[in-house]
């Protein structure tokens, strides 16, 4: 008995073990040898020409991707890419609203041939027309919220499938909002796009998982942009929410890009189906 104690015992010494190098010494050979995390990828990103699509274009660039930016303005797009240039990334740009079938084809056609394909997709571009009751809502505000926020994802991935495959593992990023659990005041089908969206990860991963292709969702809070500003503008949601904000502040677009450039990078390689909320906050469900 006390022979296995002893054994035991130097087993967990043995994994504990940690070779004596000074620290200083561990992390600058770390620095040396590491290589951008995402060099020799494509990163495809809907609605990036500002605010957290934005800050994901910058990240996942950053991190050694090259990045295409889209949205629908030329003169937002065309910004971007010099914004992006200036700091020595690697980036291009297309027009694209998302739901719009002609601009999503474009975009393939130039994925596909001017990059290979496609290693990342980032579906960031949302939209809410509307402020006021849920059925007080036209067909044409449901249509336009549903044609933008949930269907525009699905079908610009199937029309990239096919270049996806061909370049091996891939990451899928949908881009919800905590509305999808925890409905915004007078934003009814909006909140309603964003749960759809919650679905829609789960069910892509489960259907992709074979080809290799992992589906998650980025769940963001209230994020100090343009729309994030007239969300807070128009709806009591915030003063509602401070009653559960951990944080007690508003995000920051930047505040969302590292969990992307995680789901991007290998050291995700085995998480898929996920909505991951960033808000500064737990949700109780
Ligand atoms: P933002 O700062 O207003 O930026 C929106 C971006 O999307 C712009 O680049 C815009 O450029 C583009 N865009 C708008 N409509 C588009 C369309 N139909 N097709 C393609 N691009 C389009 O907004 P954001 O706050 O970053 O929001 C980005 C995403 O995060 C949205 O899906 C939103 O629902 C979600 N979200 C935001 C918050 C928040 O508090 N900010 C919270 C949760 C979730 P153009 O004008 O040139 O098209």
């Amino acid at each position: 008995m006390l022979i296995d104690m002893f054994k035991t015992l130097s087993f967990a010494r043995g994994a504990l073990f940690i070779p004596r190098v000074p620290l200083s010494v561990r992390m600058s050979s770390t620095r040396v040898e590491k290589k951008r995390i995402l060099a020799d990828k494509v990163a495809v990103i809907t609605g990036s020409t500002q605010g957290i699509g934005f800050a994901i274009a910058q990240r996942l660039a950053r991190d050694g991707a090259h990045v295409v930016v889209s949205s629908r303005k030329q003169h937002n797009v065309d910004r971007a890419v010099v914004t992006l240039k200036e700091e020595g990334l690697s980036v291009s740009g297309i027009v694209c609203h998302a739901g719009k079938a002609e601009d999503r084809d474009r975009l393939v056609t130039m994925v596909a041939e001017q990059h290979g394909g496609a290693d990342f997709v980032v579906c960031a571009a949302g939209v809410n027309p509307l402020v006021g009751s849920t059925l007080g809502a036209s067909e044409q505000v449901w249509d336009k919220i549903l044609d933008v926020n949930v269907k525009s994802p699905a079908l610009l991935l199937g029309q990239l499938l096919p270049h996806m495959e061909k370049r091996g593992e891939c990451s899928v990023i949908l881009v919800s909002s905590i509305a999808g659990y925890v409905p915004y005041p007078k934003l009814g089908p909006y909140n309603i796009s964003k749960t759809a969206l919650l679905g829609l990860t789960k069910t892509l991963a489960v259907e992709l998982a074979p080809k290799g292709i992992r589906v998650n969702c980025l769940v963001p809070g209230i994020i100090k942009t343009n729309f994030g500003n007239v969300v807070v503008r128009e709806t009591d949601f915030i003063h509602a929410m401070k009653k559960v904000y951990g944080m007690q502040r508003i995000g920051q677009p930047e505040d969302c890009v590292g969990i992307v450039s995680f789901l991007c990078s290998p050291d995700s390689s085995y998480i898929t189906g996920q909505n991951i909320v960033v808000a500064g906050f737990s949700l109780k469900m």
